[in-house]
């Protein structure tokens, strides 16, 4: 099985893999998601960066070659409005080629507005299928509501985003069920939204501020697995595999069937330019530099892409 999704990845994707950062603009949150340091019972340090932050923290990523950003918050409406999302992409989209978002679920009429201010992606995930799970780890908050944020995708697909992102967090319920929906979730949104490109992810949980533990961790050989029959499943889906899974395994399984990796990824707001340390939604394992991560795709026999139509690591 390996030999045959690292065949199909090769024959619709080649030996690249596009390389993103995830830019952090907001940790504050309504949500009390278990697993996750931004909840709002997290004793943590809440920023919100100003707009003029936002660019500085971009300028940083754009020197390190990054041409894709992935643009993210926590959930509070009120500290963290639409018009602020909004504000915040045109300033990107002066400085990336691609900004996605990854932000509280939106109506259709908002996605559409921030697809007119430049975004050109978003990422969504379900975190679980399995409504009893999801349920008791998103106890309050406006998450709580499953349905709202199952149709998400859609109603962003509805509103012209280009790219849309979905996936679990892997370790709340039995990974197998939740491949089975997510593969469900995807097909119809395939067959309803074709000239949408949808994408997979595969995090796992990372310890984060609320040291919450997974009730049914998910082993490496298993999302190899996962992986691995997901691309037999779904050879022309790009996959995404981020900073959360350590440096080793990530070298091993790229090739099995991920188009695009996160490098050098922060995941607090001011982090990569304005000295922040704290406040982060949750811990890296794969810590190597841009570079670093660079070098070992192309030692691999990778190329790493900045851009979609360009290749520019030597
Ligand atoms: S996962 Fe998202 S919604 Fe839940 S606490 Fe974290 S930032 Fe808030």
């Amino acid at each position: 099985m390996i030999e045959a999704a690292r065949r199909q990845t090769r024959k619709y994707f080649g030996k690249t893999i596009q390389l993103y950062a995830p830019l952090y603009l907001s940790n504050e949150c309504v949500n009390g998601c278990a697993y996750c340091g931004f909840n709002s019972k997290s004793q943590i340090k809440r920023i919100t960066l100003t707009i003029d932050q936002v660019a500085r923290e971009a300028g940083y990523l754009r020197k390190q070659g990054f041409q894709h950003v992935l643009m993210l918050t926590g959930e509070s409406r009120e500290v963290v409005p639409v018009d602020y999302l909004r504000e915040a992409v045109k300033c990107l989209k002066k400085i990336f080629v691609s900004v996605s978002i990854e932000v509280y679920p939106l109506l259709e009429d908002e996605y559409r507005n921030l697809v007119e201010a430049g975004a050109d992606g978003l990422t969504i995930y379900q975190e679980t299928y399995h409504l009893p799970t999801y349920r008791k780890v998103h106890p309050f908050g406006p998450k709580r509501n499953y349905r709202f944020r199952l149709e998400a995708a859609e109603r962003a697909a509805a509103a012209g985003m280009r790219k849309i992102g979905l996936g679990v967090l892997l370790g709340l319920y039995d990974w197998r069920y939740e491949s089975e929906k997510l593969a469900q979730h995807l097909r119809y949104l395939l067959k309803k939204y074709w000239q949408t490109q949808f994408q997979l992810s595969f995090p796992r949980i990372n310890p984060a501020e609320t040291k919450f533990k997974a009730a049914h961790p998910v082993t490496d050989h298993e999302l190899v697995r996962m992986i691995c029959e997901l691309r037999l499943a779904f050879p022309q889906v790009p996959f995404t595999l981020s900073t959360r899974e350590r440096a080793e395994l990530r070298d091993k399984i790229f090739p099995l069937g991920i188009t695009s990796m996160s490098a050098g990824s922060i995941t607090c707001p001011g982090g990569y330019s304005l000295g922040v340390k704290s406040g982060k939604q949750f811990e890296i394992a794969d810590t190597r530099s841009v570079k670093e991560v660079c070098r070992s795709l192309v030692a691999a026999g990778y190329e790493p892409v900045f851009k979609d139509w360009e290749r520019s690591f030597s």
